[in-house]
């Protein structure tokens, strides 16, 4: 008999085309006022359009791996204007500078993304200092109000759009793995890689297809809520120490190293690679994912990320220092393998 125990974290989720002009009347509806915008310059003019005079202040500079002298700097643009309300228009991260506002000084917060790295509905904060990042949990830490425009991910590069999908198909993929999975994480766990699956090979034909952005955008809403809610294993670890210590970037490391810790730990979770693989329709869930990722040119060795041979050892220290749970063991032996099959880009057999 099954046994679990499961926590939801409340969002509200609007979701379609167009949908950023409703940023007022949300803004609105949480009692907001005055807006801190933090956008890059893609997105402002619209932001601003769509916020009107709700819109006070607006900080630019957000930064990946969430910087805490960024942190620091939009902080004093929030408490100088007086605001009560962060809107985020962008990728992972704006929505962590919106996050480590909110987690300082309780703003509530609505957030656009605009990339798929799932960030808008975990109540999770990362933040880098001195070269080391460290993350924190908490309910003032996930956003209020998720706004998905598809609209404003139809220009998403090619290559951003393959790594900020299968970033996202990480998360899937390790909640169904997850030592605290659960009926309702795997259920949606498996919906989120078939639209993945289905988004992709779409929006590489026809960037700007309405339906395949779509699917990616709801497989990114939901393998987001997945990462909120199971417990993410090697993968994330890894990926977590290759970005914060070793200055990586986000979704293209996530892209190199997912089939390789899938065939790390293929043998210790044979169902979840199998659901994997019946969701994305390929005989093997590793090597099916590292082909979905050559065959569309993205990055499949980390050499090409700048990480060499003689990071392995300091990597594996950082990924060993903490016990998390994994379904294959995680030694020292095997780490250093799998980086330099990283390094390299293994195809996963
Ligand atoms: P990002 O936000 O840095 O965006 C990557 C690049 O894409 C940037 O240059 C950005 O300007 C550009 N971009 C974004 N949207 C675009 C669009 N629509 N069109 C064209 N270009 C666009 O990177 P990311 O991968 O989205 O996010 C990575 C960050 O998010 C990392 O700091 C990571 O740690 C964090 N993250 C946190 C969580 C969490 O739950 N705490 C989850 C996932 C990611």
């Amino acid at each position: 008999m099954e046994t679990f125990t499961y926590s939801a974290h409340p969002s509200r989720v609007v979701f379609g085309s167009g949908t950023v002009s409703v940023l007022a009347d949300e803004v609105r509806r949480l009692g907001g006022r005055r807006v801190l915008l933090i956008a890059g310059p893609r997105h402002r003019a619209l932001a601003e359009t769509a916020l009107g005079d709700t819109s006070v202040a607006h900080f630019g500079g957000a930064a990946m791996h969430t910087p805490v002298e960024v942190t620091e700097q939009a902080l004093s643009a929030a408490r100088d204007d007086d605001v009560d309300t962060i809107v985020a228009v962008g990728g992972g991260s704006a929505v962590g500078l919106s996050k480590a506002l909110a987690a300082r000084d309780g703003y509530d917060q609505i957030v656009v993304p605009t990339t798929y790295a799932g960030s808008e509905v975990t109540p999770v904060l990362g933040e880098t200092r001195e070269g080391v990042k460290t993350t924190r949990s908490g309910p003032e830490i996930l956003p209020e109000t998720v706004v998905y425009d598809v609209d404003l991910t139809l220009g998403l590069p090619a290559e951003l759009t393959l790594v900020s999908a299968v970033n996202a198909l990480a998360h899937a993929v390790e909640a169904l793995y997850a030592a605290d999975a659960n009926p309702a994480t795997s259920a949606v766990a498996v919906e989120a890689v078939t639209r993945i699956g289905a988004g992709l090979p779409a929006v590489r034909a026809r960037p700007a297809d309405p339906d395949g952005r779509s699917d990616l955008l709801v497989g990114a809403w939901l393998a987001g809520t997945c990462l909120a809610s199971a417990g993410m294993g090697l993968h994330h670890k890894l990926c977590h120490v290759l970005g914060g210590s070793f200055g990586l970037p986000h979704a293209h490391t996530h892209t190199v190293v997912l089939p390789q810790v899938m065939r790390y730990n293929a043998a210790a979770a044979p169902s979840a690679m199998d659901r994997v693989a019946a969701a994305l329709g390929v005989d093997d869930a590793p090597s099916g994912v590292f082909d979905l990722v050559a065959a569309a040119d993205g990055p499949t060795d980390l050499a090409d990320l700048g990480f060499t041979e003689d990071d392995v050892p300091r990597a594996v220290d950082l990924a060993l220092r903490q016990e998390y749970p994994n379904p294959a063991t995680v030694t020292r032996e095997g780490l250093t393998a799998l980086l330099a099959d990283a390094i390299v880009g293994r195809r996963p057999s």
